[in-house]
């Protein structure tokens, strides 16, 4: 039989912790939420608003490409924007084929960011690829800028790769192409931070990610990365998809690894729908993290899936309603108040478990199934306090929600 999952906090591997801006990524700390911007960085306006859109949502750390000089030199009027909206996120350059010639051409670029990512696959061709990397890794040292060495298995080194075919095909018996894969990947990472320290940058400003599409190679690259090295690790599934295929994909990649501490820092890699919502990769990376228990951001309503017992979608809307309602809520109780990203809501379909999940919550309505008395009992901290009936429920529930708020979670200083 499989032992029973550990009871109490989930273990955290411990590994170099890495400051990146006014955010510790590493050394057991929680795990860090990042998110990506799709704008063009030319459009540094268009550019600053979604990083502060982004954060507000609550990404801790927002990455912007800077793939041009164009791009490059609109960096510091990012970061200026964001000052005057008094938003201190911090900001990562995602550099390719041309970042070394960036960097050193633009100063002020590399001082506006608080990391750079580099993809050791695409950093250059032959013999230009060790100077160009030196070059970046030097940049990193001279304005001590934390640098992650994100291998993704579309732009993998392929020189590496070659050797690597080569010494497989030597051997008595080859390891499968799957196998090869991933240990390139995992080589990848691991040989580039060994260089990076080699020219300087500590292994506390290194964090390495190794992403590939796959379910099963993500979790088998990165349990191989985290028993060989310390490093802070950036955990994310590349091109998960849309809608929930991507956000299934993505948690079903991340949960084993979190379960074992594994990743110190996350990022959803959704694809938007048509006009879709960028923070949505925010919002399932919070998700992800509070309902494994790792980390509590906002209240999370608990809902029954509905049955034959309700045949009204009322409960449903109610639910949807509410969670809206403490999403919106949040940001100013997090100011004001302390704890209350831990309230559990439940809103229940029928008398059957609706008493009994509402007395676990912190608070709780039970709606009126098929039949049932029109009336909606609500339990508060496991006690039965009010009926509410007619057509001021949702009123009546947000404003008991509000009281509690105020009654339960003391106020900030
Ligand atoms: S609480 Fe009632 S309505 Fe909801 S799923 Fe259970 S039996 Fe059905």
């Amino acid at each position: 039989m499989n032992p029973l999952p550990p009871r109490g906090p989930l273990p955290r591997r411990i590994t170099q912790a890495v400051r990146v801006g006014g955010v510790i990524v590493g050394g057991g700390n929680p795990v860090v939420i990042q998110s990506m911007t799709n704008t063009d960085t030319v459009d540094d306006f268009a550019t600053a608003m979604q990083v502060a859109q982004l954060a507000r949502a609550g990404s801790e750390i927002v990455r912007i490409t800077v793939n041009s000089r164009e791009a490059a030199a609109a960096v510091p009027r990012v970061r200026e924007r964001l000052q005057k909206m008094q938003m201190d996120v911090p900001l990562v350059g995602d550099f390719h084929f041309n970042g070394h010639k960036l960097l050193a051409e633009f100063p002020e670029c590399a001082r506006a960011l608080d990391k750079l990512r580099i993809n050791p696959g695409n950093v250059g061709k032959g013999s230009r690829r060790d100077e160009q990397f030196a070059q970046l890794i030097e940049i990193a040292c001279k304005y001590d800028k934390p640098v992650r060495i994100g291998v993704n298995w579309g732009s993998l080194d392929q020189d590496l790769l070659a050797r690597l075919m080569d010494d497989n095909a030597r051997r008595p018996e080859p390891k499968d192409a799957t196998e090869l894969m991933r240990e390139a990947m995992v080589t990848s990472a691991l040989e580039s931070a060994g260089r990076a320290v080699e020219l300087g940058l500590p292994a506390d400003h290194i964090i390495l990610s190794c992403k590939v599409s796959g379910v099963q190679d993500l979790i088998a690259v990165y349990r191989e990365l985290a028993a060989r090295a310390d490093y802070a690790l950036h955990l994310g599934l590349t091109e998960a998809g849309m809608g929930s295929k991507g956000i299934v994909a993505s948690t079903a990649a991340l949960a084993p690894l979190l379960q074992e501490g594994i990743g110190d820092t996350i990022r959803i890699s959704l694809t938007p729908e048509p006009g879709g919502d960028r923070s949505r990769e925010v919002i399932v990376a919070q998700e992800i993290l509070q309902t494994m228990g790792l980390r509590a951001f906002t209240p999370l309503v608990a809902a029954c899936p509905g049955c034959g017992r309700t045949t009204s979608t009322y409960f449903q809307e109610l639910a949807q309603e509410i969670q809206r309602y403490v999403r919106e809520r949040m940001p100013q109780w997090r100011i004001d108040r302390i704890g209350v990203e831990n309230m559990n809501l439940a809103v229940m379909g029928c008398v059957v478990n609706g008493p009994g999940e509402s007395k676990l919550a912190n608070i709780g309505i039970s709606l009126p199934g098929t039949g049932e008395e029109p009336v909606a009992p609500v339990y508060v901290d496991g006690a039965r306090v009010t009926t509410l009936r007619g057509e001021g429920i949702a009123a009546e529930f947000k404003q008991i929600i509000d009281d509690y708020v105020a009654r339960k979670y003391p106020a900030r200083l």
